[in-house]
């Protein structure tokens, strides 16, 4: 074994995970073969130590060591991690990238999300910069992942191809913290499969009473982890919890409840173990600054009880110490396709078996645990998939097709995918592209479409970015795209007195752009911040987040880069408007959003016009929420599924201004979109495709009289 690495020796911890006993081996096995999956336990050490080992193997000579993750955060704080234990400047030997935050100069081992490297593919399909590219967390089976894994089949398993455009050959490591290796190792030429043998201790699971089949809808399981935890917190013996909440608005509530309720106990008479007298309150999801989440890993002061009340992300992404006590409220959210409405939902769901047993392991990295399920035992079996279905089974394909067919891949029917996607997803994601003038009636990519991939941007927002752009109004769009792109701006304290004070500043700022429209609130905003003295103190006094706008002023500059540097170009698209000046911004919108256009059907319900015709509501925090008269049509950026679907950030438009534009979908033929040559779709198969077609109509029209 090798024991001359520079930074060591280590007091970091690193030697007493379980993957060091394995190092020389690993190392051999990277040496040996092009392919090779990787598993263990989360928490055994392969995302944080496999890279700094090839790196100390002499990996890093002929190029980077490149590490994929699902997760924003994930790159981030592991990145972190890592330049500590190398001792060395986030940014320089170890960087990251994610989207619209590039910190990597010189960088040897970089971490970046799964979507990053995608991009790079674009620009680079040889990836020649690198030496290795480790795929991480592929059992999280994100839709960019797969994509990527698909990718690497086709360009590395084939060895005519694997040598172009490289001086050396590329090794590909894939890590998995579960079962599905087999397949992977069957996706990849039967590559070999190295498995870390993890240790781990016995996790009591318990089930509660408080969520069962009928609660689906509510959203009461935000205070009952609340409750779950405190009773943790008085009656069990020290260590920390860690608890399973949906997304940031639920976990910040929660956190508000913890606090306020934390701040009555006596420690006296109130809680069993003595030995414990203060709770400390840790958010984690995926928006958070990152010095916030620095915290997270930190051991509590002496006395204290670290609760953390996370994400997902917490289940495998990342591994936080000392946790003995898991609170599961069996929910996540997620971006469902909603094949019934029609369009990407995010929506709060159960979470799959394997997704519950593997939050209850997180109890039992290091002694025996306990992991509280508020949910009965009949809601485990009833409303409880077995496994979680693959993003790139349930998330919309507009962006990754566009992707694929601008890497020349034509036929993305037959792409090699770990898991399909259901044809029709694919098919929907051609006609969007077809729509957006993306792609042209064979399906090849058109000088727009070249345009759109460039923009790490949802395919319909770019649109209308590049429609304002050839107008020559970028300002108005690039505010609003990188407004779109950063967390929610508005403050929404949990005080009910002052949740009214932010709502009339929401509000006061919403009437001050003259047009009740979210979209020009956005923009408003961003332009009276900038243009505002003491920007941070304007945040605060108008219940703004100073943070997430300062991303966007950051996310701006460099959407705004990007479209300079397209604009040098010399066929980028100039047009003229000679509609009236104060709709233009409007007209913009539309061109990309309208597939999302909603008309009112009665009262406050509106319908889409999609072609699946759903009902929607619009959202509370919309500054049209109340409107009634006048408004008729209105386009939407998303949608957002509590106990009503939700239409947000809402703009009111005239249907003069799309009706060329809705959808068309029969018109156009998908499969000629699909370049699958007409005369290989047998007769037979499109009679069966336009069968399902009729039927799925029909069955949507029933659904409305229902
Ligand atoms: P795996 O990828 O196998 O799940 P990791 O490499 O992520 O394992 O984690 C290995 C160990 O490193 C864990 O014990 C985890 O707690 C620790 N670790 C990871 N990131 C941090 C961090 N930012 N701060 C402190 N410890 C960390
Ligand atoms: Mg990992």
């Amino acid at each position: 074994m090798s024991k001359s690495a520079k930074w060591s020796p280590k007091e970091d911890g690193s030697k007493r995970l379980p993957i060091y006993q394995h190092k020389s081996k690993l190392i051999q096995a990277v040496r040996d073969c092009s392919f090779l999956v990787v598993t263990g336990e989360t928490g055994s050490g392969k995302t944080t130590q496999l890279p700094q080992y090839l790196r100390e193997a002499g990996f890093c000579k002929d190029g980077k060591i490149g590490i994929t993750q699902p997760r924003r955060v994930a790159a981030i704080t592991v990145a972190q991690r890592v330049a500590q234990e190398m001792q060395c400047t986030l940014g320089k030997e170890v960087g990251y990238q994610v989207r619209f935050d590039d910190c990597t100069q010189d960088t040897v081992v970089k971490y970046m999300t799964d979507g990053c490297l995608l991009r790079e593919v674009l620009a680079d399909p040889a990836l020649s910069q690198y030496s290795v590219i480790i795929l991480d967390e592929v059992h999280e089976r994100s839709l960019n992942t797969d994509i990527l894994l698909g990718l690497i089949k086709k360009v590395f398993t084939d060895p005519a191809k694997a040598t172009k455009g490289r001086s050396f050959p590329l090794k590909v490591v894939v890590m998995s913290a579960t079962l599905e290796t087999d397949k992977l190792s069957a996706f990849l030429s039967n590559c070999p499969v190295f498995a870390i043998p993890g240790r781990t201790f016995p996790v009591t699971c318990t089930f509660g009473s408080a969520v069962g089949p009928k609660d689906l809808e509510s959203t009461g399981y935000v205070k009952e982890v609340v409750k779950v935890a405190l009773d943790i917190h008085t009656s069990e013996m020290a260590g920390d919890i860690l608890v399973f909440l949906t997304g940031q608005s639920e976990i910040e509530h929660a956190c508000d409840m913890l606090f306020e309720k934390a701040e009555c106990i006596d420690y006296r008479y109130d809680v069993t173990d003595q030995s414990v007298d203060g709770l400390l309150i840790l958010p984690l999801y995926g928006s958070m600054p990152t010095d916030q989440q620095r915290q997270i890993f930190q051991p509590p002061p002496p006395r204290i009880r670290k609760c953390v009340v996370a994400t997902n992300i917490a289940a495998t992404s990342l591994t936080i110490n000392g946790i003995k006590y898991i609170v599961d409220s069996g929910f996540v959210k997620q971006l469902n396709h909603n094949s019934r409405v029609g369009m990407d939902i995010l929506e709060v769901v159960p979470i799959s078996k394997s997704e519950a047993q593997q939050r209850a392991g997180r109890a039992g990295r290091t002694s025996a645990g306990k992991c509280f399920r508020i949910y009965t035992k009949e809601f485990w079996e009833k409303c409880m998939p077995e496994y979680t279905i693959p993003e790139i089974q349930r998330t919309s394909l507009t962006a990754v097709i566009l992707t694929l067919k601008c890497l020349g891949i034509h036929d993305v029917i037959r792409f090699p995918y770990l898991d399909c996607p259901e044809e029709r997803f694919i098919l929907e994601a051609l006609k969007q592209l077809y729509q957006f003038d993306a792609i042209d009636r064979r399906g090849n990519v058109t000088k727009l479409g070249e345009l759109m991939v460039e923009f790490p941007l949802h395919p319909g927002l770019t649109r209308a970015l590049l429609k304002a752009a050839s107008l020559g109004c970028q300002d108005l769009l690039l505010a609003v795209a990188a407004m779109l792109s950063v967390e929610n701006i508005f403050i929404r304290p949990g005080h009910p007195d002052k949740q009214k004070e932010a709502d009339k500043k929401h509000r006061a700022l919403a009437a001050k752009t003259g047009s009740m429209n979210d979209f020009a609130t956005l923009l408003s905003v961003f332009q009276s911040c900038k243009s505002s003295d003491r920007p941070s103190a304007w945040c605060k006094e108008n219940w703004i987040h100073w943070r997430a706008l300062k991303s966007a002023f950051s996310v701006e500059t460099q959407l705004r880069d990007i479209l300079h540097r397209l604009q040098q170009k010399k066929d980028f698209p100039v047009e003229t408007f000679d509609g009236n000046k104060s709709e233009l911004f409007r007209r913009c919108l539309c061109t990309g959003y309208f597939s999302n256009v909603a008309r009112r059907s009665i009262g406050k319900v509106f319908c889409t016009m999609d072609g699946h015709g759903s009902m929607v509501h619009i959202h509370p925090s919309s500054s049209l929420f109340d409107q009634e008269g006048e408004l008729n049509w209105v386009i939407f950026h998303d949608v957002l599924a509590t106990s009503r679907v939700y239409i947000r950030t809402v703009c009111p438009i005239r249907y003069e201004w799309v009706k060329d534009l809705l959808p068309k979908l029969h018109e156009v033929d998908a499969y000629e979109l699909s370049s699958v040559a007409r005369e290989e779709v047998t007769a037979e198969e499109m009679t069966k495709w336009e069968s399902r077609e009729a039927a799925k109509r029909q069955s949507e029209v029933s659904d409305e009289d229902a």
